[in-house]
């Protein structure tokens, strides 16, 4: 089969069009063939190389939709031909953190495109457990730019920031894949949304999702504006994903009590904290990686039902994942980039 994958770390150029054999199908597996396969940062951070060990060579990709191609013979309740999405978030289903929910928890915890091979393929495998059938409501390129980025969304919203009705949450970067998914999943919670976009498309993104004010971040002074609005209270949770570049302004202008969730370093990873200030204003800081089935489950629903929506900035074709990659690294775009599997 054709997959667009790499032998060894490193940039772009490490992506080369292969020849790999067809996953192997065993007895509790299903073979799906890919449609479409939403692309993350995570997807550019495996490719630069983590500190683990991963299968070479590597196929990333870890929102994969398609139609299942086979499936293995003690398999029930799916049949060839049906839509379906692998679960990004996978864990064993038998220790006790899987129990509690907390699947990224789980010792055996995998995400497919990291700790295994993805959907920047024809063909991939996953075990029936982490197989979900999709409906029509969106279209699989659709359906492939939501999993990760809404489940993360969620947990974060939801698990870590423990959102309620009139909260004032901010949403750094409303345009990001993470971010366009949290402003919906904020709004939908009853909270008010701050949000900071860099650019007129990005803020008319922004308003289109639900946000109450955009802020033209770097130009305007986020910290301030949230400041001024809320009275200098400062808002109940922030979510992060940005890092490095709005690290002190984010947790300055969190409330007395409020919790600052955080999922990722696209602009650089070390950051300072001021101790004084953290047990002060007796702030939380909570770091989070994707959540559970149970979750991503809830939020599909909510996807189904369109209370919240998929934002689809543009696909590449597989051959061009390179350019796909450098795209999605240039942060210009309005939302998610997929992958078209032909
Ligand atoms: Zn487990």
């Amino acid at each position: 089969m054709k997959a667009l994958a790499f032998a060894r770390n490193g940039g772009p150029d490490v992506l080369e069009l292969m020849d790999l054999p067809v996953p192997e199908v065993g007895p509790e597996d299903v073979l799906v063939r890919v449609l479409a396969c939403g692309l993350n940062h995570l997807d550019l951070w495996v490719r630069q190389g983590l500190p683990m060990q991963i299968p070479m060579p590597h196929i990333g990709g870890c929102e994969t939709v398609g139609e299942i191609a086979r499936c293995g013979s003690a398999v029930r309740g799916l049949t060839v031909g049906q839509r379906v999405m692998i679960s990004p978030t996978q864990g064993c289903g038998r220790c006790a953190a899987c129990h509690q929910g907390r699947d990224p928890g789980c010792r055996e915890f995998c995400i497919p495109g990291e700790h295994s091979q993805g959907g920047f393929c024809e063909f991939a495998v996953a075990s029936a457990r982490h197989i979900i059938p999709l409906s029509n409501t969106w279209t699989p390129v659709e359906w492939a730019a939501t999993p990760l980025v809404f489940l993360t969304a969620w947990s974060m919203l939801h698990r870590h920031g423990r959102i309620q009705p009139g909260d004032d949450v901010l949403v750094q970067g409303a345009s990001s894949g993470v971010g366009s998914a949290a402003v919906q999943i904020a709004r939908l919670a009853g909270a008010r949304v701050f949000t900071t976009a860099s650019t007129t498309a990005k803020q008319q993104l922004a308003r289109d999702l639900g946000a109450d004010f955009v802020i033209d971040s770097p130009q305007q002074s986020f910290a301030e504006v949230i400041k001024q609005e809320t009275q200098g209270r400062g808002v109940d949770i922030v979510i992060e994903h940005v890092g490095q570049a709005v690290w002190k302004d984010s947790l300055k202008c969190l409330a007395h009590g409020g919790r600052l969730v955080t999922c990722g370093a696209t602009t650089g990873p070390k950051v300072e904290i001021d101790l004084r200030f953290f047990f002060i204003r007796e702030i939380e800081i909570v770091g989070a990686c994707m959540g559970s089935r149970g979750e991503l489950d809830q939020v599909l629903k909510l996807l189904d039902r369109r209370l919240l929506r998929p934002v689809v900035d543009r696909t590449f074709p597989l051959e061009q994942l390179a350019a796909a990659q450098q795209y999605l690294d240039a942060r210009q775009q309005l939302g998610k980039v997929v992958i078209e599997v032909a």
